[in-house]
């Protein structure tokens, strides 16, 4: 029975090449266009800084924040989130509703036929990559967020997901014209490094939870499912990749348990310094 449905959900899920045209692209600018530009210093500073705070944007907002609600926000709550929610899309990664969708789905069905990125029942490249390119996901699973959908703000980003990415592409053109040949850069430099190359990097950090934390690192909980914990990972990923800590318990804002993930749990440093600041309060679980 398993295996029909599997069978099922198999035959509609396909790449559509034509509307991933646009993720080639990035591709291609972000690693074949720093051979035309070249790199400078500056350059690699501003991508490097890119990928960990749009990181931070990814795992504090869109994975802590928007699909586990595992910390409150505290100042002016509706303001704010609708800007976090502004700044989750500067990760071109859709909007934070489409993104808490399909992670809410992984949780429900970790490993299971219907995990749509499973690695173990999928294989690697499909749980990296290949879901994100089929049509049948490109759609938000609109019954896993009523609880962000009734909010007007977060769908005007939702539908505008693109405008973030554009912002932030032309603030990079901007900087590189502004720091210019003084600084060895320029416009076009700082938008294809700082912006697309660092877009890649951030892409596959982000999928590498899908794919590799399901492959490599150890289990300390038997969650039913192939989530591991990996130190590498964690690294990447500001501590994303302690995930077989967070399927073992999802809602809990930090995903380090013992001493010595803690420091590797960067998110979780960042949003409780946030907390004692007064700016959010974190769920106790
Ligand atoms: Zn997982
Ligand atoms: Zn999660």
């Amino acid at each position: 029975m398993i295996g029909s449905n599997q069978n099922e959900l198999e035959r509609d899920e396909k790449i559509d090449v034509l509307h991933s045209i646009p993720f080639f692209i990035v591709h291609a600018i972000g690693i074949v266009g720093p051979f035309f530009t070249g790199i400078s210093k500056v350059a690699v500073v501003v991508a490097l800084s890119l990928y960990f705070i749009r990181m931070f944007f990814v795992t504090g907002i869109g994975h802590r924040y928007f699909s586990h609600k595992s910390y409150r926000v505290m100042v002016c709550p509706k303001v704010t989130q609708g800007l976090m929610a502004f700044l989750f899309t500067t990760c071109v990664q859709k909007g934070a509703v489409w993104w808490a969708s399909h992670h809410r789905h992984h949780h429900k069905h970790s490993d299971k036929p219907e995990d749509v990125h499973s690695r173990k029942l999928r294989g690697l490249y499909w749980s990296h990559i290949g879901w994100i390119l089929c049509p049948k996901y490109h759609s938000t699973n609109e019954k896993l967020v009523g609880d962000l959908k009734k909010y007007p703000e977060l769908m005007f980003f939702e539908r505008f997901h693109l405008l973030g990415p554009v912002v932030l592409a032309v603030l990079c053109a901007i900087l590189g014209l502004w720091l210019g040949p003084q600084w060895g850069t320029s416009w076009i430099q700082m938008l294809v490094v700082g912006f697309f190359t660092s877009t890649v990097l951030l892409w596959h950090g982000t999928f590498a939870i899908n794919s590799f934390a399901h492959m490599i690192g150890s289990q300390r909980f038997n969650t039913g499912d192939e989530s591991r914990n990996s130190f590498f990972l964690a690294i990447l990923t500001l501590g994303e990749g302690w995930h077989n800590n967070h399927h073992h318990a999802q809602n809990r804002e930090a995903q380090a348990l013992m001493w010595w993930e803690y420091p590797f749990d960067v998110t979780h440093c960042i949003i409780r310094i946030a907390e004692l600041a007064g700016f959010v309060q974190i769920k106790k679980r």
